[in-house]
């Protein structure tokens, strides 16, 4: 059967078209069809909404499954799929009825859960199958952190650790959720840009002559050193993953980040399209009581 899933970030929302042969079988999961287009943020909610719309009618055929799913950055509520917590990046989606607006305007069943979570089932189930559980630090323009424990998917078993808007330094910077000091400004590729003064990651960790990038790098390799013995500590997972854009440049800093530190973290191997695929998975297996 084919289903239509979307990955609805800051920056971009993702969709695609995927074929799944059994629903239990994570190998049997493949992307047919992908598409991306700009969030729209700066056009506000509706044009954020629009977005959504527009990527997923750009992969939809005629004989999928009237099932959607939807990994979204925010906090979301795990049985209804309301939208409990966002930052900027989605505005006025704070309360927002995710699912059940979704819902109604496709006319299909929608299940919505927060992208870090989608990416820790992706994680857990196709690439790291025999671990008990499994925690992903999603390290991106923010930060997003979610745990898999065996048992099913649900509320329980999936939690989204909202670390990145624990606050880290006092009276820090100013966050995008509009508090100061959050976590999440001292460890994404935000922070490096900021910390560098260059325009990309890539920049900031290349131009290795520089007194701001390497200071910027260190900082980075340090904070994700202290977060995941820290996370280690408190959540006890089998093993930490980290995924996002900093783990597609993990070329630039995870050899480094290992001399120094060990085996702390390791890189997710199911890349930009864990959101996707384990929206879609936890859609087929997961329970959810309103969605
Ligand atoms: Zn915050």
């Amino acid at each position: 059967m084919k289903m239509i899933c979307a990955d609805v970030g800051g920056t971009s929302v993702k969709a695609a078209l995927i074929s799944v042969g059994r629903r239990h079988l994570s190998q049997t999961y493949k992307i047919k069809k992908f598409c991306s287009v700009p969030t729209r943020s700066d056009l506000g909610f509706e044009g954020v909404r629009e977005s959504v719309l527009k990527a997923i009618s750009q992969v939809k055929e005629d004989d999928v499954a009237d099932i959607v799913a939807i990994a979204t950055a925010g906090e979301v509520d795990w049985d209804d799929g309301c939208v409990l917590r966002a930052t900027i990046a989605l505005p006025g989606f704070c309360g927002y009825a995710f699912s059940k607006d979704m819902s109604d305007r496709l006319g299909a069943r929608v299940v919505v859960i927060n992208d870090a979570c989608a990416a820790a089932v992706c994680e857990h189930y196709f690439a790291n199958k025999r671990a008990r559980s499994t925690l992903v630090l999603t390290i991106g323009t923010g930060l997003g952190s979610a745990l898999v424990t065996d048992g099913e998917i649900d509320g329980k078993h999936v939690y989204d650790l909202e670390l990145g808007h624990r606050e880290f330094v006092r009276d820090g910077y100013v966050c995008r959720c509009g508090n100061r000091g959050c976590l999440e400004q001292y460890l994404s590729a935000t922070a490096i840009k900021r910390d560098a003064g260059k325009s990309t990651v890539k920049e900031a960790f290349t131009y290795t002559g520089e007194k701001n990038c390497i200071a910027a790098k260190n900082r980075f390799l340090s904070v994700l050193n202290k977060v995941a013995t820290d996370a280690a500590a408190e959540f006890a997972p089998e093993r930490i993953l980290v995924g996002g854009g900093l783990a597609e440049m993990k070329n630039l800093w995870y050899d480094e980040f290992r001399a120094r530190y060990g085996d702390v973290v390791s890189i997710a191997r199911m890349g930009n399209k864990a959101g996707l695929l384990g929206a879609a998975y936890a859609a087929l297996n997961g329970k959810f009581e309103d969605q």
